[in-house]
C-alpha cells in the first residue's frame, strides 16, 4: 500500500512516529522544511530566539517512512494525484493530508501587506529581530507594538515580548517600548473561564500591556492601525510594528468533486478522520472539520492534532493488515497558556470530566510536561 504523508507538523509528524516496517507498507512522508516546527512555542522565538525546531529524519528511524524534503503545490484526491512544486506528480493508495493552516486576514485593507505573521521561524525572527533593532543606538523611529488577537498565540506573545522589554531596557537604559493588544470581541482569552481570564488580564496589567478590547481593527498601513469600538468611535494607533494573531484558515490546497469544507475552509472527515466521500484521503491537524462528542468542532490546536496523527498512523498500519479501524475519540486534556517568564493560568482534565485550574509555577510546569509529552512521543 503506497502511503504518502504531508506536512511534518503536530498532525503528520505523529502519523509518521506512529508507523513500523510492515510487510507491503510503502511509506513517504513530505515536507517543505527539513525540520519540525514546535509551532506552539514560536511567540518564545519571537522573545527570545529559543531553538523551536526539531530534524526530522532522526526521528523516522525504525518506522521505515522515508523522507522527501518538497513543497507540496496541489493535491487532486480524484486523481489520487499530488503535485510538487517542482512539478513531479506523485500517487498513492493512501493519503494523509496535515498542511496546517494559514494566516486568515478578513480582508482587513493593508494588514497582509503590513502585519506579520506568527506561523513559521521567520516569522519569530521578524519579530526578535524588530526588538533588536528597537534597542540598537541611534534608532530614531516608533518603537511600539501593536498586536492584533488576544486569543492564545496573541497573549502568549504579548507576555513575552513585554519581559523582553523589561530585560533590554533594564541593560540599554532605555523605556520600554508600548504594547497594545487589540481584540475586537468583548474578552481576551474566550477559551479560559473567568477566574483564569481575571488572573491573566492582571498579568497583562503589571506588565503595562494596553489592552483593547472591544476594539475592532479596521485598517493597517506603514505606520499603524486604525481601530473602530463597537459604537463606532475610529482611533488611530501608531506602531512600528504590526502583527496579527486573529485568526487562521485551512490551507486551501485539496481539490475534489466530493469534498465537504466547513468554517475555516477545514474539510470535513468521517469517525475515522477521512475525508467525507473519500474513504482513502486521511485529513488530520487543523485542516480536518472533526466533530467532538459533544457535537462541537474539534478546536484547532497541537493536543489534537497529535491525537489525530497518532490515531491515523495506527490505523494505515491496521488498513494493510485488513484489521478494523479505529473511531476518533477526541479527548481535551486541558489547556495552558504562558504568561510570560515562569506564570502561566490553564487547567487540567480530572477524572469525571472535572476540571483543576492551575495558575502560576504550577501551571507553567503544566505547559512544559505538555510539550515534553508530544516530544517524547515522537522519538
Ligand atoms: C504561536 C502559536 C502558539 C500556539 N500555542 C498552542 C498551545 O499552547 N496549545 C495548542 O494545543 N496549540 C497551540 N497552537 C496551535 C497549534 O500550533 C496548531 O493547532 C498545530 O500546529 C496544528 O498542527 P498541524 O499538524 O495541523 O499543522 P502544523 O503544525 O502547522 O504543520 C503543518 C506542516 O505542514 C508543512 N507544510 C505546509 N504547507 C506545505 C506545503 N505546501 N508543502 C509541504 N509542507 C507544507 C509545514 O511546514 C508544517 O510542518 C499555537 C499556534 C501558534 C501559531
Amino acid at each position: 500500500m503506497k502511503t504518502l504523508i504531508l506536512g511534518a507538523g503536530y498532525a503528520g509528524l505523529a502519523t509518521a512516529t506512529k508507523m513500523k516496517p510492515t510487510p507491503d507498507l510503502e511509506v513517504l512522508l513530505v515536507e517543505r522544511n527539513p525540520y519540525h516546527t514546535f509551532e506552539t512555542r514560536l511567540h518564545e522565538a519571537a522573545a527570545h530566539n529559543t531553538r523551536v525546531t526539531l530534524p526530522i529524519e532522526p526521528l523516522l528511524r525504525g518506522t521505515g517512512v522515508n523522507f522527501e524534503q518538497a513543497s507540496v503545490d496541489s493535491i487532486d484526491v480524484d486523481a489520487r494525484e499530488v503535485t510538487l512544486k517542482d512539478g513531479r506528480v506523485l500517487t498513492y493508495d493512501t493519503l494523509v493530508v496535515g498542511l496546517g493552516s494559514v494566516t486568515n486576514f478578513y480582508r482587513i485593507p493593508g494588514l497582509s501587506d503590513h502585519a506579520t505573521e506568527l506561523k513559521d521561524v521567520s516569522d519569530a525572527d521578524e519579530i526578535f529581530n524588530y526588538v533588536n533593532r528597537i534597542y540598537s543606538a541611534g534608532y530614531t523611529g516608533n518603537r511600539d507594538i501593536v498586536v492584533g488577537g488576544a486569543g492564545l498565540t496573541g497573549v502568549e506573545l504579548v507576555t513575552e515580548l513585554a519581559q523582553r522589554a523589561q530585560v533590554l531596557s533594564r541593560a540599554r537604559g532605555l523605556p520600554p517600548f508600548n504594547i497594545y493588544l487589540v481584540e475586537a470581541g468583548p474578552k481576551i482569552l474566550p477559551v479560559l473561564d473567568d477566574a483564569l481570564r481575571a488572573r491573566a488580564e492582571r498579568t497583562l496589567n503589571e506588565y503595562g500591556i494596553h489592552v483593547l478590547t472591544g476594539h475592532r481593527l479596521m485598517e493597517a498601513t506603514a505606520t499603524g492601525v486604525t481601530v473602530q469600538t463597537a459604537d463606532g468611535e475610529q482611533k488611530q494607533l501608531q506602531a512600528g510594528k504590526i502583527i496579527w494573531t486573529g485568526g487562521i484558515q485551512a490551507r486551501d490546497i485539496v481539490k475534489g468533486e466530493r469534498l465537504e469544507k466547513g468554517p475555516g475552509g477545514r474539510i470535513a472527515v468521517d469517525d475515522y478522520l477521512r475525508a467525507k466521500g473519500y474513504p482513502e484521503v486521511f485529513v488530520v491537524g487543523d485542516m480536518a472539520l472533526a466533530h467532538d462528542q459533544g457535537g462541537k468542532p474539534v478546536p484547532t490546536t497541537a493536543q489534537h492534532a497529535g491525537q489525530q496523527g497518532r490515531l491515523t498512523g495506527k490505523n494505515i498500519r491496521s488498513l494493510v493488515k485488513g484489521r478494523e479501524l479505529e473511531k476518533y475519540q477526541p479527548n481535551t486534556m486541558g489547556e495552558f497558556v504562558s504568561l510570560g517568564g515562569l506564570m502561566a493560568v490553564g487547567w487540567m482534565k480530572l477524572p469525571w470530566n472535572q476540571k483543576l485550574a492551575m495558575t502560576g509555577g504550577m501551571a507553567h510546569v503544566m505547559k512544559k510536561a505538555s510539550e515534553w509529552k508530544w516530544r517524547s512521543s515522537i522519538d
